[in-house]
This record gives C-alpha cells, sequence and structure tokens, in this order.
C-alpha cells in the first residue's frame, strides 16, 4: 500500500482482525466485500445483527422472527402484505393501530367480532389490550376462524414472548413493538413480526422490498436489551402485581390482568404466566386523573412502556378516544414499597 492518505484512511486497518468479542459488535456497513463469495450482499437484504436480534425472538417465540423499525412498521408491513378484504379489530386497541388499520387508502373493512371473517382477511388481536389490558383468549379465536381460513395476529407486546407464545396457542403471527419491553431501556425503536418458517421468509422477503429494515443502533441495543428479558419481565411483573393490590383498595377501577376482579383474569391465568407490568386506573374525571397524574414524582410522566424507569401517562390527554379518568402506569424496576408510596401521595 502506498502511503497516500486518501488509501491509508481506507486500508490502514486490513490487517486489524475482527475480533472475537463475547458481546456482539455493531455491524453498520450498507455493503458487504463480496470477493469471498460472501452470502451477505447489501444491508436492506441481510444484516449480522439483525439476524441474531431475529435469533433471539424467533427462540423466545417457537418461530422464525423478522425484525422492523418500529412497531408500527411490524403491524402495517404484515397488514400490506397479508392484504385481507376484512380485519377485525378489538373495541380497546393502540390507537395508533386503529389509526392505521382505519385511515384511508387501504380500503379494508374494519369490523369488531369474528363473525363476518372468511378466507384471507384477518382478526388482529392485541391481548393484553392498551391501555385496558383486556385480555382475549388466543386459542378460542384460532379454534373460532382458523378453519375459516382467516390469519390470527395477536400483538403480543404487553405480554412479552417470556409471559406468552401466541404461535403455541393457535396464532399464525405474532407482532411486537419491541421499543417497549425487549429493548426495555427506553432508547431504541423496533417491532417485529414472528411466524413459521415459510410466512417469515415472505415477509423478509417483502422487506427486501419494501425498505423496512431497521437501523443497526436501533437494532443492537435491542439484541443488548433482549439477555435481561426474562429478568426485567418477571421482576416487573411482580411488583406490577403488589401495585395493583395496593391501588384496588384505593380506587374503584383497576385494569391489571393478574386482579381476579379482571373481566380477562381466568383466561390470563390460562394464557400468561404473570400478568405483565402494566397497570391502568380509572378515577373520577379527566381533571382528577390529570391532576393525580401530575402529582407522581418517581413515575416519569411520559408516553410509551416496558422501560426499566416506571413511567404514567394519563391516557386520554394524548388519546380522546381513551376513558377521561384512565391512568396507565408502566412499571419499571424501582422498590415496590417507593413506587407504591409514590402513588399514595398523589392519591391524597
Ligand atoms: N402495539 C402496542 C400494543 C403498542 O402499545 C404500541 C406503541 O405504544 C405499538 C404497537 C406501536 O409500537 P411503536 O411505537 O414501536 O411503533
Amino acid at each position: 500500500m502506498s502511503g497516500d492518505p486518501f488509501t491509508q484512511v481506507l486500508h490502514g486497518d486490513d490487517d486489524v482482525p475482527d475480533g472475537v468479542d463475547v458481546a456482539p459488535p455493531i455491524h453498520v456497513a450498507s455493503t458487504y466485500d463480496r470477493s469471498d463469495q460472501s452470502e451477505l450482499v447489501y444491508r436492506r437484504d441481510h444484516h449480522i445483527t439483525t439476524r441474531r436480534l431475529e435469533a433471539v425472538l424467533g427462540a423466545l417465540e417457537g418461530g422464525e422472527a423478522v425484525v422492523y423499525p418500529s412497531g408500527m412498521a411490524a403491524i402495517s408491513s404484515l397488514l400490506r402484505y397479508l392484504s385481507p378484504a376484512r380485519i377485525s379489530l378489538p373495541a380497546d386497541v393502540y390507537h395508533g393501530t386503529r389509526a392505521y388499520v382505519t385511515s384511508a387508502p387501504h380500503g379494508w373493512d374494519v369490523v369488531e367480532g369474528f363473525d363476518g371473517l372468511g378466507q384471507g382477511d384477518v382478526a388482529l388481536l392485541e391481548t393484553p389490550s392498551n391501555p385496558k389490558c383486556l385480555v382475549t383468549d388466543i386459542a378460542a379465536v384460532a379454534a373460532e376462524v382458523g378453519a375459516r381460513g382467516v390469519a390470527v395476529v395477536v400483538d403480543s407486546t404487553f405480554a412479552t414472548p417470556v409471559l406468552q407464545q401466541p404461535l403455541s396457542l393457535g396464532a399464525d403471527y405474532v407482532v411486537h413493538s419491541s421499543t417497549k419491553y425487549i429493548g426495555g431501556h427506553s432508547d431504541a425503536m423496533g417491532g417485529a413480526v414472528v411466524a413459521e418458517a415459510n410466512r417469515a421468509a415472505e415477509l423478509q422477503a417483502a422487506r427486501v422490498i419494501d425498505g423496512s429494515i431497521p437501523g443497526s443502533l436501533d437494532v443492537w441495543l435491542t439484541l443488548r436489551g433482549i439477555r435481561t428479558l426474562p429478568l426485567r419481565i418477571a421482576r416487573q411483573s411482580e411488583t406490577a402485581a403488589a401495585v395493583a393490590e395496593y391501588l384496588a383498595g384505593r380506587v374503584p377501577l383497576v385494569w391489571y390482568p393478574g386482579l381476579p376482579t379482571h373481566p380477562g383474569h381466568e383466561v390470563a391465568a390460562r394464557q400468561m404466566s404473570a400478568g405483565g407490568a402494566i397497570v391502568s386506573f380509572e378515577l373520577a374525571s379527566f381533571e382528577a386523573a390529570a391532576a393525580a397524574a401530575s402529582k407522581l414524582e418517581v413515575f416519569r410522566t411520559a408516553t410509551s412502556l416496558g422501560g426499566v424507569e416506571s413511567v404514567v401517562e394519563h391516557r386520554a390527554s394524548v388519546n380522546p378516544l381513551a376513558p377521561p379518568g384512565l391512568i396507565r402506569l408502566s412499571v419499571g424496576l424501582e422498590s415496590p414499597a417507593d413506587l407504591i408510596a409514590d402513588l399514595d401521595g398523589a392519591l391524597g
């Protein structure tokens, strides 16, 4: 190599080995050296860090995973790929999903319930749902509509693959916003679809064409986060159960699947291994809820959920369709006693 700096800046490190890192490195290249006939061609097609995350997620869900830049990118890519005539949507569902499904120009007929669905249609479940943590019996829906050729899609973001595996209950596709628990640190966006191998391969091929490939840093951070998912979700779920029990003695309405008073408790006890880490509750009015939420100090006031830090949101302040007095808590890793004391102070 000559001493020309134009060449040196590009090839000065050619002989440094890639190493034997225990933690996966971040691969950022958009294209690959193909002189050794590497199967890697272009990052939109294949990417090693992405594949690692997909391998972990696929193992957890019992299928093959395809990752996307956000939960909404996962949901929208899947629905465009399935291209149904009708989509069944639950009454309580993440408002972004409703906005996407009902927005023009898809022309999808959006229905509630499963009666009118037929071949090629989609039953989109979200269980537990956002924000009321309502629970849908995945196995019962799959048994009801599967024989009619309806694709059962489950948004399992609140449950995570640690607490619930929809594919094993008969679902065709699982979707996640990995921005939430899977990443877990409020520093990475992402989404995933998990399905059996042939379906995942078709989605992967569609992703190459539509270009919805996540960025390297987000994927790497999510891969780093997922390593502690079982530990985080176990502790967060346990604390959430304590918070829900405390609230049940303080406020008239608590939405938490782990409470025996929750309408979905019996199904949740069957299909989830714990109640999860989201607790919603309702106060008498918009004003009462907004005031109580603003008094919390350990719970940070922010949207999103699933991070290690506890977060509170008065949902009707951001989503007019939410019940006016509903407060959603995303329970993090802080001491349960500190979180309960914070709520006690705010509820006066
Ligand atoms: N699904 C559920 C249940 C959610 O709560 C969210 C976001 O809050 C999404 C999907 C969308 O995920 P993202 O924000 O990563 O696009």
